[in-house]
């Protein structure tokens, strides 16, 4: 039987050992250049001006929110199918979350029923100040109808990228035009990693040093922003409460040395894309699919039973994970989680979330998946339904 497949995993490269060995042994492992230099990479590689590193995206969704003004009298939306993260961040500010219903074709949250929310909203007095859109699985939202509501309604835009470094929204990538902040995620089953770490890059100059600030303490050093005069070199001002959210030299290097690995990563999630749409042809499960505007880094490959398997998904995801593949949910709807539940939150609120969330299964992709091993996961998900329509 084969080796465990995980539904997604890191790649570690000799250079990538090499580059977090050189920064272990350097004068700084926190608070050195390498943070900086990562921070310009990801920030020119996303087309932005600045780029504000975290010790994860979840800290980065935080500083995000503060920095864009949320506290307890305000509103952010985002989509319940997401990681918790895109959600708490606006807890966190002791803002209100509320949800938007997700597109059926590409599980993003959909700018049609975003529209129509957010004309009852208006008339309600309950627009949000922040809307937090999440670039799920790795494929951009439509970025252009979301700014378009954004300047109709006045609220700012957090693009969650946690799943989508590298992708691109109508050929430039994710981050740059159609929002206030993007957010990147290192996790080792993102994309590409850090071990843990966030980042999060934008054209505004006074948002960034706002998260540079909070990430830090609330400490500067710099001269030019001290409230008095200095004493000495020895001085530094805290002008707000922050954080220590801070990213270390080591992580930094490994996410600049990955860096360098993006476009041959995202190259073999794309390939292992194209050979599932043949090896899964014919099958009663609906593919995810790219639309248009969208070139996706693939993080994941949510697949959707059809409807008469539903109730057979926990033993399909139980015989794979019997023969050694691990495949995983994503995601359980926010909303439905016990912690907003207490929130006034039910089942039934956002039913195409939910109806998705029923007959999903992310199947395995990582650059180092191997031909032979997703041939395996394929047969073994063909006998997974074959057995299920059985019982
Ligand atoms: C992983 C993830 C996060 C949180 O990222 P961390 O770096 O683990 O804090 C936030 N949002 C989404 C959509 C994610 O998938």
């Amino acid at each position: 039987m084969a080796n465990f497949i995980p539904y997604g995993r890191q790649s570690i490269s000799v250079a990538d050992v090499e580059a977090v060995c050189e920064a272990l042994t350097s004068d700084f492992l926190t608070q050195g250049p390498i943070v900086g230099q990562f921070e310009q990479a990801v920030a020119q590689l996303s087309g932005c001006q600045f780029g504000v590193a975290a010790n994860s995206a979840t800290s980065a969704l935080h500083v995000a929110c503060l920095a864009l003004g949320i506290g307890s009298e305000d509103i952010v939306w985002t989509t319940p199918n997401t990681f918790i993260a895109s959600a708490n961040c606006a807890v966190y500010c002791g803002a209100k979350v509320d949800f938007v219903d997700i597109d059926p074709q590409t599980y993003n949250l959909c700018t049609v029923q975003l529209a129509e929310k957010l004309m009852r909203a208006k008339t309600e007095n309950r627009l949000p100040k922040v809307v937090i859109p999440v670039h799920f699985a790795g494929h951009p939202c439509d970025m252009r109808a979301i700014y378009e509501l954004s300047k109709h309604y006045g609220f700012s835009v957090i693009e969650d990228a946690s799943h989508a470094i590298g992708a691109k929204y109508k050929g430039t990538p994710v981050g740059n035009r159609y929002s206030d902040i993007c957010i990147f995620s290192f996790h080792p089953v993102k994309v590409m990693t850090s071990a843990e770490g966030g980042m999060a890059v934008t054209n505004n100059e006074a948002l960034a040093d706002h998260m540079r600030l909070l990430i830090n303490q609330g400490i500067t050093k710099s001269k030019r922003d001290f409230d008095t005069r200095s004493p000495g070199d020895w001085y530094y001002e805290q002008q707000t409460l922050g954080f220590n959210y801070r990213m270390t030299e080591l992580q930094a290097a490994l996410g600049l040395s990955q860096l360098n690995r993006l476009d041959s990563f995202i190259k073999r999630r794309r390939e292992l894309v194209q050979r599932y749409y043949q090896l899964l042809s014919g099958l009663p499960i609906q593919l995810p699919g790219e639309a248009d505007y969208a070139y996706s880094s693939w993080h994941l490959f949510p697949i959707v039973l059809n409807e008469a398997l539903t109730e057979q998904r926990a033993a399909i995801y139980q015989y794979l994970r019997e023969h050694n593949i691990g495949t995983q949910v994503h995601y359980i709807p926010v909303h439905t989680q016990p912690f907003y539940k207490q929130m006034g939150f039910s089942w039934g609120q956002f039913p195409v979330a939910e109806e998705y969330y029923a007959r999903t299964l992310s199947l395995p992709l990582f650059p180092e998946l191997s031909d032979t091993d997703q041939e395996y996961v394929v047969q073994t998900l063909k006998d997974a339904i074959d057995k299920a329509f059985i019982l």
